[in-house]
């Protein structure tokens, strides 16, 4: 089926068109929307575009599809799905300059980039997009080495609200270069990202299961060998959700990108810290390729997931014992990744996602029932109110709703009204709606509602 105002045609589903199902379906939402295009260029995405101005239609932007929000489909509007614009090319090999495409998953480019010994500080999920982890900011297994994504990013070709393509760098349209670093998917359609890749082939990847008999000790330990290690070490503590039938336990998930050649003495010897917070039960180390400790997620059936998160400046006694409380309490996974290192050495004004004074991001996970409503969610996630109190910001990619307040929470004042008005600039009528969204309202978040 072609669009009818379409010119050159544009692959399109309907209800009732086989294959809808799966494509109106994304990691946390089933829709419903009235049609969904998959343009094959930026030409394409353009007449799509005009096709649901036209229309009136509500517009989703899908890469990968794992919004928390399950913002890549909608019930009754029209989903833009990226999945043809997938490629990775490379643009220049001495400069490791990668184009890739808005519509691609990272488990796709980190295989594509391991043919060359490179890979891309990004997420550590392979079937999360390109598109929606960039545009939030991109954190994961070397963010302290090479920073998040967006730090690694040169350039992006655009197609905005009226059917431009521009390309945003840091010599053409600076402000929305900018504002598509942390400002997530609000300024238009990104058909293509360019990256700086990393020269990293293999890491040292390793799980650690302890026995949590002392968790504010094993908390503290994590965090003090986490201050005296080098940028080249990343990692997670997670405190695993509280089981009735089982003694509570934490999992220490690190990576080691050190550069090509560093003896495995040295290695061990980094590495060794991560070994010593408290009883261990079980260990795996192991030099793997990068491309290979991306994991495949899936949504367990029967359940809905929902997560929170605080960046904290400081992971100090107070927040540890807040941590530690709410774990005794309504027990829910709690995951604490590390950040400083070369996150931390982005100035906070030079992209959107300000919060790089951050120690640390803590996510809170709860699973319940799939019948479970927005109430229920918000039950189950109230205790993390008393652990969320010490955090100065959250990360929009990890964060389950996207009310006036959450986006206040993620933007501090300057960088939000610098994003309004690269909202105004490009995409004047909040066409881009579904996402945390910023308002191109004159007073931005002034004018919003408390
Ligand atoms: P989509 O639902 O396709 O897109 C999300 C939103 O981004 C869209 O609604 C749209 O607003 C916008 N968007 C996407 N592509 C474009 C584009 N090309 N142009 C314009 N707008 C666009 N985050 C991390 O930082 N690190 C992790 O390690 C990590 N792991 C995760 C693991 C799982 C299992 C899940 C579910 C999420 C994880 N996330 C992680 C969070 C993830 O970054 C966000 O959920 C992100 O929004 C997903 O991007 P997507 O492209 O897959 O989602």
């Amino acid at each position: 089926m072609t669009l009818q105002r379409a010119e050159p045609a544009v692959d399109t589903l309907r209800p009732g068109d086989d294959g809808y199902d799966d494509a109106a379906r994304v990691f946390f939402a089933t829709g419903a929307p009235a049609i969904i295009v998959r343009p094959r260029d930026p030409e394409e995405v353009a007449v799509s575009l005009a096709y649901a101005g036209d229309h009136d239609l509500t517009l989703s932007v899908r890469s990968g599809g794992h919004s928390a929000l399950g913002h890549g489909t909608n019930s009754g509007g029209m989903v833009i799905d990226l999945a043809h614009l997938d490629a990775v090319e490379v643009l220049d090999a001495g400069r490791r300059l990668v184009r890739v495409g808005g519509g691609a998953t990272w488990g796709t480019v980190s295989a594509r980039l391991d043919q060359h010994g490179w890979a891309l500080t990004a997420g550590d999920t392979a079937g999360v997009g390109v598109g929606g982890l960039t545009l939030g900011g991109g954190m994961g297994w070397m963010v302290r080495r090479y920073g998040l994504a967006i730090d690694n990013l040169v350039g992006a070709r655009v197609v905005t609200a009226d059917g431009r393509l521009v390309t945003a760098s840091e010599d053409e349209h600076r402000e929305l270069f900018w504002a598509l670093r942390g400002g997530g998917g609000n300024f238009g359609v990104v058909v293509d990202f360019d990256f700086i890749a990393q020269p990293v082939s293999t890491v040292h990847f390793g799980s650690v299961a302890y026995r949590l008999d002392d968790p504010v000790g094993l908390i503290r330990r994590w965090r003090d060998a986490m201050h005296v290690a080098p940028d080249e070490l990343t990692s997670t503590l997670t405190l695993m959700p509280r089981r009735p039938d089982m003694p509570p336990s934490a999992t220490v998930l690190f990576c080691y990108a050190g550069d090509p050649g560093t003896a495995e003495a040295d290695v061990d010897r980094l590495i060794e810290p991560l070994l010593a917070f408290g009883p261990v039960s079980e260990a795996s180390i192991a030099e793997r390729r990068y491309a290979e400790i991306l994991e495949d997620a899936a949504h367990p059936p029967g359940l809905r997931m929902a997560a929170r998160n605080v960046l904290v400046p400081s992971l100090d006694d107070e927040v540890i014992a807040a941590i530690a409380d709410l774990h005794a309490g309504s027990g829910p996974a709690l995951v604490l990744r590390s950040l400083g290192g070369a996150f931390g050495r982005v100035p906070a004004a030079a992209t959107a996602f300000a919060h790089r004074d951050a120690e640390a991001m803590i996510v809170c996970g709860v699973m319940l029932p799939a019948t479970a409503g927005d109430a229920d969610v918000e039950r189950a996630l109230d205790p993390w109110g008393a652990v969320a109190a010490h955090g100065t910001g959250t990360y929009v990619n990890f964060q389950v709703s996207a009310t006036a307040a959450d986006v206040a929470v993620a933007y501090p004042p300057a960088t939000y009204a610098r994003l309004a008005a690269v909202k105004r600039a490009y995409d004047p009528d909040n066409r881009f709606a579904l996402n945390h969204n910023v308002e191109p309202a004159a007073f931005g978040r002034a004018a919003r509602p408390a």
